[in-house]
């Protein structure tokens, strides 16, 4: 977080929802907005890094975190989540649908149903459950803002081979999300996109590689290196600083924008 940011408040007195907020992106903008006066609740598949990241938070600010153990593709349990934040916090402004997968790569024969059906179902239907149970919340408050965690993949590269589940995921995230924006605009419910491209994080602990997708991969010659700004891939933060804009007044009159976040990676590719 760069040092002005660390001095802005521009939080107080909002709930923000985050999805995938143990690890990653989702973890460093939970910290950033909790530190800029958000209360946050925590959803995430693996309880023991939301439960750990509630108590750091919690002791920064007396119970500003909520962890909710959820499986965001399952729409009883995010129902659930959703009711238990309110619940909680009493209403929501921000929702940031973060989480996600990389899934199986492999050749497209070779990908099982339950392969495709898996990364559509945590990247594609969680993305909606999101949203679906969130919104009326926003509505309630007037308000609101939502940012969703697409990707490079599938918008502006398609140079990843093998991955074509997740690149149609991160496509379909795009275009919902535009579809949203229109149709949630008149409620002043702000709806956006980023396109991160490699963050250092711990999203390759999900991918499922199979063993033949070097049959499908075409060389390509990059020339050295390959996020030309950073010298390497990006840090969760730097998505935190695009996000928190995003969910704060400062984007006031920013809806349905895709924002590509990657330090020119997806220029060289
Ligand atoms: P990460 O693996 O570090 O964090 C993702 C979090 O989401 C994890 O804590 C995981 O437990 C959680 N999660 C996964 N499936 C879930 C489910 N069904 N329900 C609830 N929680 C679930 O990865 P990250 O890089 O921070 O990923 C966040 C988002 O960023 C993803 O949507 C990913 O596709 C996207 N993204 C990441 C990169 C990158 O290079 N890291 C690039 C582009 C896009």
């Amino acid at each position: 977080m760069s040092p002005n940011i660390a001095k802005k408040q521009r939080f107080v007195g909002k709930t923000a929802i985050i999805t995938g907020a143990g690890s990653g992106i989702g973890r460093a903008t939970a910290i950033q907005m909790a530190r800029e006066g958000a209360n946050v609740a925590l959803f995430d598949l693996v309880n023991e890094r939301t439960s750990v990241l509630e108590q750091k938070l919690n002791k920064l600010r007396k119970d500003c975190a909520l962890a909710i153990d959820v499986d965001t593709s399952d729409a009883e349990r995010m129902e659930e989540a959703v009711r238990r934040t309110i619940e909680h916090f009493g209403s929501l402004d921000i929702v940031f649908a973060n989480a996600g997968i990389n899934g199986a790569v492999g050749p497209i024969e070779e990908l099982s149903l339950s392969d495709w059906e898996r990364t559509m179902s945590v990247n594609l239907t969680g993305t909606f459950l999101t949203l679906k149970y969130t919104i009326p919340h926003l509505k309630d408050k007037g308000k609101g803002s939502i940012i969703i965690t697409s990707s490079i993949n599938g918008n502006t590269r398609f140079t990843s081979f093998g991955w074509s589940p997740y690149s149609t995921t991160k496509a379909g995230q795009v275009a919902f999300a535009k579809m949203a924006a229109l149709e949630l605009a008149k409620f002043k419910i702000r709806v956006n996109v980023i396109c991160p491209g490699a963050i250092s994080t711990n999203i390759d602990e999900t991918t499922e590689f199979n063993e033949d997708v070097e049959e499908i991969v075409i060389p390509i010659e990059f020339p050295e290196g390959a996020q030309p700004l950073a010298d390497g891939p990006g840090k969760a933060e730097n998505v935190a600083d695009l996000v928190s804009f995003l969910a704060s007044d400062e984007s006031i009159h920013i809806t349905g924008a895709q924002i590509v976040i990657d330090g020119a990676e997806s220029l060289l590719s």
